[in-house]
């Protein structure tokens, strides 16, 4: 019967090591009665398969449709082979070099049947808070080096026992090669230390910690990424005892809830949020909140929304399971400073915020921040792209020479190309304190090494000051090269789609660097993934005090009125001109005129926040974007009404805010509520950019239009623009896989430098 079997080579490629691959492929060999090998190799797994054709043929369909949860399967090959008489199916151990070019997996929630052992008090992990599986648990955080393998991650220290070491070997256990696997004999432990890192005894460590928080206090406890500070969501005074602590004034906290019933208590709920919740991943979701809000106002003070997440590691379960309907969970640091990971780090650096601290002994090798999400435009967006996201990569179109963008300055993160992957990094945060450059160059290191990389060009913002610049200028060994920092929004979101050719971008943000020593924000782009042409961008006006502009919207507003009535500014009878007081108006109205510490921008971002300036929202913020954040949350209701837009034709197009501006205290004067005219700068920008991209087709003929920047976080505004440019025929392109913000940059600093080295 020789003669109908037949054997075949299949490559797998993709995320397939390390997430119980291999163990998956023996069982379903055993269940289709087929004999061969399996075993690692450089791109992923190699199957050598053989027996009845028919059975082949079920085999490979079961291996993409049923594969593990953490496998992501990008490429499967197949070849024939010669029959090679094997008397078995048996899983070959991975030779060393030959899995440095993996893939690996990120770090997920615990899985169903682990939590399932966890609460069951017969089972020998009984409430033991380091339970995972090859479906489960640590992965990126936890590896030093590669191969992915127990010496090379923090478990090293841990001498798994013959309990631990059965169902490790055995490849009928869901813990087969589970790096991370432990139990309370042999893995990590907790404990329970006060503010002194004294240990404070008890018999159940979670338990006390539980009676702690209910008592008031701050909890440092450390995560999967990091340490979060976490408080009784509900206990206004603990929660703002964190935020004084924290020096964090008003930008929101997030919490964790045990479940989704609990969430429901106080957030809306829809099911492809539902979705996002219980997903492995677990991000933080913004959720609109109830009104009345059983949560402490503080958590998310003057915000329609509130940040959740469902727990993720055993830890947050057994302490969620303590009858907490929500905690406070925000990340363990002084505002601005990046998370702690380390215990002797979160002593020291947490000692004056947390009253005591739920520590471990597994160490966290890499830093990794929970990841934020939103729904907006039928599509999930990312804030911030971290825990649980890093390191799957964005799959390119072609393949790439190896570059390294260095990305922006604000929510940093950092991009590393590799064939026809690209990399990008988890959140490193604002690159303006020697804390987070630290982290920045260590993320760097950290991904060279994992991913086995030596970049060709290193690529970089145009802004000579960003800190991440000057570090890319340091490199003296490799070549350079500086992006446009809207013509990196607008490829990065090309490079998510695989777009080629030319695209109308529009990429609108609070600042990024231009070629002429201003500062854009407000752009429409003809661009390609080489270059770039201006084709429209809004007029510059003046910035008063700079950078203190950006702190203090009320100087936006007062150049913009400046801007849009001339000496008519003294005739105006606004309330926030008032309060901001004539000496002041005056001194910004000179400083502006004579352009004195003065720069001037093109920024989308900074009328966002002259306007929620004007219409008496607020005059200074405490974090970036919090006034235009506040502008768009007070947009309420649904009308057609909008001002009266204009731009002055030429090369580029110049989009006058002048209009808008006076259209908007217009209203004010009719006394009109600040819902209805958010309502109608929205509409105005949405209508504004749809009539324009129509005007500049008319030149250029293209008809894809590609949107990028951090004012898409903008639900209203993305949610308006995409039907309006589609209505009038556009193709549009907004974010997927990485944040429209700044955290999204580097990898369109990444193909537009590997495009030059081409060129
Ligand atoms: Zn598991
Ligand atoms: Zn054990
Ligand atoms: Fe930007």
């Amino acid at each position: 019967m020789e003669h109908h079997h037949e054997a075949r080579r299949l490559q797998v490629n993709g995320i397939v090591q390390g997430v119980g691959f291999r163990p998956f492929v023996y069982q379903l060999a055993l269940r289709h009665g087929l004999k061969g090998e399996v075993a690692n190799t450089s791109s992923g797994v190699s199957i050598h398969i053989e027996g009845p054709a028919d059975r082949l043929r079920s085999f490979e369909a079961d291996l993409l449709g049923k594969s593990p949860p953490l496998a992501h399967i990008v490429e499967v090959t197949c070849r024939p082979e010669a029959f090679q008489h094997f008397s078995d199916f048996r899983i070959t151990a991975s030779r060393g070099e030959a899995a440095m070019a993996t893939l690996i997996s990120p770090d997920v929630a615990v899985c169903e049947d682990c939590l399932h052992e966890m609460f069951d008090p017969a089972d020998r992990r009984h409430r033991y808070a380091f339970i995972n599986c090859t479906n489960c648990g640590p992965r990126y955080t936890i590896i030093d080096d590669i191969p992915y393998d127990r010496p090379k991650t923090s478990m090293r220290r841990f001498t798994m026992c013959a309990a631990c070491q059965a169902e490790y070997d055995d490849p009928l256990n869901r813990r087969f090669h589970a790096q991370p696997n432990a139990c309370p004999v042999c893995g990590p432990r907790i404990s329970l230390r006060d503010a002194d890192r004294g240990e404070i005894e008890s018999a159940d460590p979670i338990a006390a910690a539980a009676d702690l928080i209910r008592q008031g206090k701050i909890l440092a406890v450390k995560g999967l990424g990091g340490f979060h500070l976490a408080v009784d969501a509900l206990n206004a005074a603990a929660v703002a005892r964190l935020r004084q602590r924290k020096l964090r004034e008003e930008k929101p906290f997030a919490v964790m809830s045990p479940g989704l019933d609990a969430v429901r208590a106080y957030a809306v709920v829809a099911p492809e949020e539902a979705k996002l919740l219980l997903s492995i991943q677990r991000p933080i979701v913004l959720l609109r909140k109830l009104q009345p809000n059983p949560l402490a106002a503080e958590v998310a003070p003057r915000n329609f929304y509130v940040g959740a997440m469902l727990p993720y590691t055993p830890l947050h379960h057994l302490l969620l399971n303590e009858g907490f309907s929500a905690l406070v969970m925000t990340s363990g640091n002084l505002s601005e400073e990046p998370i702690a990971i380390d215990n002797d780090d979160a002593f020291e650096r947490l000692a004056g915020i947390a009253d005591c601290f739920l520590v471990h002994n597994r160490d966290i090798y890499l830093r990794s921040d929970d990841s934020v999400v939103r729904r907006a435009a039928g599509e999930t967006r990312f804030l911030r792209r971290s825990r649980g996201y890093v390191p799957v990569p964005v799959f390119l179109k072609h393949p790439l020479a190896p570059i390294l963008a260095c990305g922006a300055e604000l929510k940093s993160t950092v991009c590393i190309t590799k064939g026809d992957k690209a990399f990008v990094s988890q959140h490193i945060g604002d690159i303006e304190n020697l804390s987070t450059y630290e982290f920045f160059q260590k993320t760097i290191a950290h991904m060279q090494r994992i991913l086995d990389i030596r970049p060709a060009m290193i690529a970089c913002d145009m802004h000579p000051d960003y800190l991440s610049t000057r570090w890319a200028d340091e490199q003296m060994e490799i070549p350079k090269v500086r992006v446009q920092h809207h013509h990196a929004h607008i490829v990065s979101c090309m490079a998510e789609y695989k777009l080629e050719g030319a695209v109308m971008g529009i990429a609108c943000d609070g600042t990024g660097y231009g070629p002429d020593g201003t500062l854009w924000g407000g752009e429409v782009l003809v661009a390609d993934d080489a270059g770039f042409e201006r084709a429209a961008h809004l007029a510059y006006v003046p910035m008063p005090g700079s950078a203190a502009a950006i702190k203090e919207p009320w100087r936006m507003a007062v150049s913009y009125l400046r801007d849009a009535f001339g000496d008519g500014i003294w005739e105006l009878d606004l309330p926030a001109l008032r309060q901001s007081g004539a000496d002041k108006v005056r001194l910004m109205v000179e400083m502006a005129d004579k352009r004195i510490n003065s720069p001037l921008t093109s920024s989308l971002g900074r009328l966002f926040d002259g306007v929620a300036a004007i219409c008496g929202l607020r005059s200074r913020v405490s974090f970036e974007g919090q006034a235009a954040m506040e502008l768009e949350m007070a947009a309420v209701g649904e009308s057609h009404a909008a001002y009266d837009f204009a731009w002055e034709e030429g090369t580029p197009f110049r989009i006058l805010p002048a209009p808008i501006v006076r259209g908007v205290v217009a209203d004010i004067g009719r006394g009109a509520a600040v819902s209805a005219i958010s309502v109608k700068f929205h509409n105005t920008l949405i209508r504004m950019f749809s009539d324009l991209c129509d005007r500049i087709r008319a030149q250029c003929g293209l008809s894809r239009v590609v949107l990028s920047g951090g004012v898409f976080q903008n639900a209203r505004l993305l949610t308006g623009l995409v039907p309006a440019l589609e209505t009038k025929g556009f193709e549009v392109f907004s974010h997927r896989q990485v944040p429209t913000n700044d955290g999204g940059i580097a990898l369109g600093q990444a193909v537009v430098a590997a495009k030059s080295i081409k060129a």
